[in-house]
């Protein structure tokens, strides 16, 4: 792996990327990427979906928190010690969720209003909290006595959420009360778990990578201590031994410790969130052991085991992985928060690798699995995410597991995120989103414009709008794996054979104010061939635009919807339907005197319940 220099000033003021580091060691992974607060997104694709998910999505989260589950009365009666608990035993994690959105929101689009909602739960957490730390309304109200004895029970699972919750709303308001409350809960499960102590495997991860979180926002080295104490813990024999419950090795990621691991296996959210810790203390720990195994897994994950939609874990068995090859297109499982956390995961990867091999996947499971997740409105969920359907798959106001609403609503406002990184000798692109950024290239302040009507159409046009000084950097624009042509202008001059590393154009110059780059990617309609090892789809082609995956719907082909076909004489038309869907472009296919209509993916069951295919037949 190749490692690169950069300097601790952007690491620390923009990244805030910890004290592991040592002041002249190279950082372990070569791109910092650009946080979303630098970055305000403006094209019409995403910004009304932002606009939306502030003004409905939230309200959605909230109103079922408060008034028609008992989440926040589960709160109210652990502050009092006494009433009962309702729901699940996991359902804090879903209002620590609701508030990382709220949180996310607040840092792009103050509001008062919902800043003060934010402090009145927080006030409630805070009454929740047991004087010894502890804080799981769950126990509190079934019974203290039965806590911390089975790890499935999600309490590091719950207090990890909480972590990551705190961490955004400090970041974005500079109020610390939940921060102090999650210190004073991970200072708890250090006085019980560690080295010295009782052995711990977390049946649901998320609190590894929250302790890394925690550990850059307080500097304090425990807690990266504690989060790769728990991933050392897995594959030992220690899962749930001597406490309740029953404990399935590979179900829970426990079958082998996790640098020995070669093969995704159980729980799909799970595992996402197993393996961005395992990429976070790595990148901190420089352990080329955890970097290994991960680039097995993703083999693994992304070569036998996902969707073209970029969705994994098709049994609803275990919510998570069989067998290779396995992938049911009417009983995928896909659950929306396994997409949301193969973005989280792809993204760590390529900062690792400056490989766009992973932003590609990113790209595909945002704009696909993920997106797939949220209703049009902004205000219906999907948990599970099949590729067909008989009519009777809809999204729902909420669910009694609410794990995807929440995410959902904590992933939207952050995708800024995932646009831009830099590293010692270069700003990368990653993502093709119109916005406005502003942020620090090795010290020097840049603003960069980025123009598109992305993902309908393939022009970009970036413009360097002023920098603080010339930037000798490379701009690297990464070229999706979907798109065979392209060309690149640079202050309209047409870049004969640009150099291409990792699937990255690499733009060498000095850049100015003013610069500009004009990209066009050829983004035609293509029918898409499965590997030949997924039985379910022999015989069959998916349709694919961009970085879009398109389906049938009944709604666009009544009468015909069983008797539609693809052939090697198929035509497409691909035209932008301003009226269609909020807007979307529609491909009509056309053999001969027959024709049927396609529409992206993530937009479908908008409209009138009927039947849905992403795989058609092919003769
Ligand atoms: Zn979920």
């Amino acid at each position: 792996m190749k490692i690169f220099f950069a300097s601790t000033f952007l690491c620390a003021a923009l990244f805030g990327c910890g004290n592991t580091e040592k002041a002249n060691e190279q950082p372990f992974k070569m791109i910092a990427p650009v946080d979303f607060s630098h970055v305000k997104i403006t094209d019409r694709f995403w910004a009304p979906r932002l606009q939306s998910h502030a003004t409905t999505t939230l309200a959605v989260c909230i109103d079922q928190i408060e008034n028609h589950t008992g989440r926040i009365r589960n709160f109210e009666n652990a502050a009092k010690g006494k009433g009962e608990h309702s729901g699940i035993f996991f359902d804090d994690s879903d209002v620590y969720k609701a508030l990382e959105g709220i949180a996310y929101t607040l840092k792009n689009h103050p509001d008062a209003e919902l800043e003060r909602k934010a402090d009145e739960w927080i006030d409630k957490f805070a009454a929740a909290q047991q004087p010894d730390g502890y804080i799981n309304t769950f126990y509190t109200l079934t019974g203290l006595d039965r806590r911390w004895q089975n790890m499935d029970k999600h309490e590091m699972y719950c207090a990890g959420h909480m972590i990551e919750a705190a961490v955004a709303y400090y970041q974005a308001t500079g109020k610390r009360k939940l921060l102090d409350v999650s210190i004073k809960m991970a200072d708890h499960m250090m006085s019980l778990f560690g080295p010295d102590k009782r052995h711990w495997v977390p049946g649901h991860e998320e609190i590894e990578l929250a302790l890394v979180k925690l550990y850059d926002v307080t500097g304090e080295e425990k807690y990266l201590d504690f989060a790769n104490w728990l991933l050392e813990e897995r594959g030992h024999g220690h899962g749930s031994k001597g406490g309740e419950g029953s404990w399935n090795l590979l179900y829970y990621q426990d079958d082998k410790p996790v640098r020995e691991m070669t093969d995704i296996a159980g729980h799909a959210v799970r595992a996402m969130y197993l393996y961005c810790g395992m990429a976070d203390v790595a990148a901190l720990r420089r352990d080329t052991g955890y970097v290994d195994a991960m680039h097995r897994l993703w083999d693994d994950v992304t070569l036998r085991n996902m969707y073209i939609t970029g969705g994994i874990g098709s049994s609803h068995h275990n919510e998570g992985f069989t067998e290779d090859f396995d992938l049911p297109n009417y009983d995928a499982y896909c659950e929306t928060c396994a997409s949301v956390g193969m973005v989280y995961w792809n993204w760590r990867m390529n900062q690792f690798t400056g490989d766009a091999k992973y932003v590609d996947v990113l790209e595909r499971s945002m704009y696909n699995g993920a997106l797939a997740g949220i209703s049009l409105a902004g205000d219906l969920f999907f948990y599970v995410n099949p590729l067909a359907s008989k009519g009777h798959h809809h999204r729902k106001a909420w669910y009694g597991c609410a794990c995807c609403p929440s995410q959902i609503s904590r992933f939207l406002p952050s995708i800024g995120n995932y646009i831009y990184g830099v590293s010692s000798d270069a700003l990368w692109v990653n993502l093709y989103i119109g916005n406005t950024a502003e942020f620090e290239v090795n010290g020097k302040a840049v603003k960069l414009h980025q123009e598109t009507n992305y993902p309908w159409e393939g022009a970009v046009t970036l413009t360097v709008e002023s920098v603080a000084a010339p930037l000798p950097e490379a701009i690297r624009l990464r070229m999706p794996d979907w798109c065979a042509s392209y060309t690149i202008a640079v202050n309209g001059e047409t870049l004969a054979s640009p150099v291409v590393e990792k699937g990255y154009a690499v733009l060498n110059r000095t850049w100015n104010a003013g610069d500009r780059i004009a990209i066009v990617f050829d983004m035609p309609v293509e029918a898409v061939a499965a590997d030949p090892r997924v039985k379910e789809n022999t015989g069959k082609r998916a349709i694919r635009r961009g970085p879009l995956v398109y389906c049938a719907e009944e709604a666009d082909n009544r009468g015909h919807f069983n008797r539609i076909a693809l052939s090697p004489q198929t035509t497409f038309q691909a035209a932008f339907q301003p009226a269609l869907l909020n807007g979307v472009t529609s491909v009509t296919a056309t053999d001969g005197d027959r024709s049927f209509t396609l529409i992206p993916y993530y937009a479908w069951d908008n409209r009138e319940a009927g039947e849905m295919k992403v795989w058609i037949d092919y003769r």
